[in-house]
């Protein structure tokens, strides 16, 4: 191959969001040749674009907040399908996190006393939000990089003071490759990984990185559906890799729709509206003027959650003696909620709900504590949020599934040198994400991903993996293919009929009916996906960009679809109408997702961990009951004994 550009590296780190910077700190630091890749610009991922804050239980607005309640709301936000070892690791962790940030220069918010000042947020129990005014992603991101800039200074400013020169090989240390899209992982003849292969997005021109560890940090896969709050680069990438190299994904048919998006004017349907905006007071009402998330309290969650508009509006100045507002449910119930009252005729003119912080705020203190959303809605809706309220409802987030990780090293699993981490990979949320629990499993899971791929180097010795004879050229051949091809389709068409798909068939409410028809189409576009053609040259071509794209989102999309037939209850973001329950039983088997020999997708059922007596321990047994089988409570009742 003639235009072929090779780098060599310890670690290869795909994805510069929260997850993949952190993860590069911490592998630079343990001293290895560092890459760091993006598909997008440096500094434009969806780390950027994260709002509301950084859950971490500091303490500083309740001082009775603890590592150990941060656990049990995530596990509760969950519905208790969380790896419990994540979730621990999680809690216990993520302040050590947010302060690190702090002396890499982050400046957040203060309290009036100078500590990180802690908002509310659904699920959470305290104040546990670290944030910067509505704009959290752009300082996390600002100070991630800056701390890489940084590290890549010192190594240079050590080189001069040695009396030589900066290194005149750009590929010592850490360097970020922005503009080049990984379209596959390369592996050696034991199916160890042995690098990565990708393209140049402005020249179109290949590049390989030779690597025995690559950490996947490439976000999440809301570009399937056609509602959401993603950005371009969320097509799934890092999971479609990830399977195709033989390692496998967890609960993929839990999937967020977060409750608040924009719902008018349709050119920007799905942008996310801020959980701080119900965080900071905003109620939810629908077009009859009703406050109807008082109606939507489940039964699990009933003790916590007020039952009168007076006890809950008493909870934002006396916490202590009030319960919470049932606006601040997890961020499952509410959408259910919102999309229940729209079902029944009570929406909106543009068919959502009404989201007011107007009549609950002064006009001065909404444009201080929601600078973002004030300007969002005047500049795209002509809503001006201090006087009226705003149009409202579910749009597809976050995911919770992802590659199946081992929590400790974020080694992915079967695949030696594979690690990920950040929202491509599963385990941790369980069934539904609280909010603000993703910056912090990116900062906590990032690092210990940067760990564990150093250790697995170190470990190798001399012993490098080598990409298996041919590789490389069948990764070429692959990504040249639509060029290659006549008369097929063209992707963006088949794009948007894979979006209305997920989002008409596997969207916020399923049934096995319409899930069944979602596998048949997606069945059905797998050949014309694979004859797609794209026109004109390599360089900048946004059609061939979307046609490589499209395989792994379809391959994703087969993936939430299976699993959400197979899983027979409801349950965080998987909402069955014909199993409406939950099902202890169901908790305890994970859905794992891989590729079978000819490429399509296998689901198979799998123990959940345990959790341990002591995390156990932690819950009042009444509580566990509601989602533990008996026999799971055993070990419980015999440390109690
Ligand atoms: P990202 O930050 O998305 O980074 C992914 C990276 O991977 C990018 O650099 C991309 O270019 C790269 N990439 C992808 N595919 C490839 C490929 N094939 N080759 C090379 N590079 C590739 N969470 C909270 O905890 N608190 C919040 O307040 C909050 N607010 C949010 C607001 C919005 C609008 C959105 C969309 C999300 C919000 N979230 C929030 C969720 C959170 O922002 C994301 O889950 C998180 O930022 C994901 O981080 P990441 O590092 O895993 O991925």
């Amino acid at each position: 191959m003639t235009d072929l550009e090779e780098h060599r590296y310890d670690v290869v780190i795909v994805g510069a969001g929260g997850a993949g910077l952190r993860a590069a700190i911490a592998a630079r630091e343990a001293g290895m040749r560092t890459a760091i890749v993006c598909k997008s610009l440096f500094g434009k991922a969806h780390t950027v674009m994260a709002e509301g804050g950084i859950a971490a239980s500091m303490g500083n607005a309740n001082s009775k907040d603890s590592w150990q309640v941060h656990f049990r709301d995530t596990m509760r936000g969950g519905k208790f399908l969380n790896h419990p070892r994540m979730a621990e690791l999680h809690a216990q962790e993520a302040p050590d996190r947010v302060w690190e940030l702090e002396t890499y220069g982050a400046l957040f918010d203060r309290t009036p006393d100078g500590r990180i000042s802690q908002r509310n947020f659904g699920g959470h129990e305290y104040p546990r939000l670290a944030h910067v005014g509505d704009r959290t992603g752009l300082e996390l991101i600002r100070t991630l990089q800056q701390k890489i800039v940084s590290l890549r200074q010192d190594e240079d400013n050590a080189a001069t003071a040695a009396g030589g020169e900066p290194p005149a090989d750009e590929d010592a240390g850490l360097r970020v490759f922005a503009e080049v899209t990984i379209t596959e992982l390369l592996r050696d003849e034991t199916g160890a990984i042995a690098g990565a292969f990708g393209y140049r997005r402005e020249t179109g021109t290949f590049v390989v990185f030779h690597a025995p560890a690559v950490i996947l940090a490439t976000g999440g896969i809301g570009k399937s559906f056609k509602v959401t709050s993603n950005s371009w680069e969320y097509t799934g990438d890092g999971n479609a890799l990830a399977l195709r190299a033989g390692s496998t994904l967890v609960n993929m048919e839990f999937i967020q729709f977060h409750p608040t998006g924009m719902v008018w004017p349709p050119s920007v349907k799905g942008i996310l509206v801020t959980e701080s905006v119900r965080g900071d007071g905003g109620v939810l009402r629908n077009s009859e003027g009703k406050r109807f998330m008082f109606d939507y309290v489940p039964d699990v969650f009933r003790s916590k959650y007020a039952e009168t508009e007076e006890e809950a509006d008493g909870w934002y100045k006396d916490p202590e003696n009030h319960r919470r507002p049932p606006e601040l449910l997890p961020r499952d119930e509410v959408a259910r909620a919102i999309n229940s009252e729209v079902k029944a005729g009570r929406q909106t003119p543009h068919g959502g709900v009404f989201l007011d912080v107007s009549t609950r705020l002064p006009a001065e203190e909404i444009k201080r504590r929601l600078p973002s959303m004030h300007h969002q809605f005047s500049e795209l809706a002509d809503v001006d949020i201090t006087n009226e309220p705003m149009e409202v409802g579910p749009t597809c987030h976050y995911v919770m599934g992802g590659i199946q990780v081992d929590p400790d090293t974020a080694a992915a699993a079967r695949v030696p040198g594979l690690f990920a981490c950040g929202e491509v990979a599963g385990g941790m949320h369980g069934s539904n994400r609280l909010g603000g629990n993703s910056l912090s499993d990116l900062l906590v899971f990032g690092r210990r991903a940067g760990l564990g791929a150093a250790e697995y180097v170190t470990g190798l010795g001399d012993a490098l993996p080598v990409p298996a004879v041919g590789s490389i050229e069948a990764a070429a051949r692959s990504a040249l293919a639509p060029f290659d091809r006549e008369d097929g389709e063209n992707p963006y068409t088949l794009h948007r009929e894979l979006q209305q798909t997920m989002n008409d068939l596997v969207g916020i409410i399923r049934k096995e009916s319409e899930i069944e028809r979602a596998i048949q189409s997606l069945a059905a576009m797998k050949p014309r996906v694979a004859a797609v053609s794209v026109e004109g040259h390599r360089q900048f071509n946004p059609g061939w960009h979307l046609a490589l794209d499209l395989v792994n989102m379809l391959q994703v999309s087969e993936c939430v679809a299976k699993a959400a037939l197979i899983r027979q209850e409801s349950r965080g973001g998987h909402t069955r109408d014909d199993y409406p329950q939950m099902s202890a039983d169901w908790r305890r088997r994970l859905l794992i997702c891989a590729l079978d020999g000819a490429g399509g997708v296998t689901v198979q059922p799998e123990p959940i961990t345990p959790i341990r007596p002591d995390l156990l321990a932690l819950f009042e047994r009444s509580e566990l009951a509601k989602y533990l089988t008996e026999d799971e409570l055993t070990p419980l009742d015999e440390q109690q004994e």
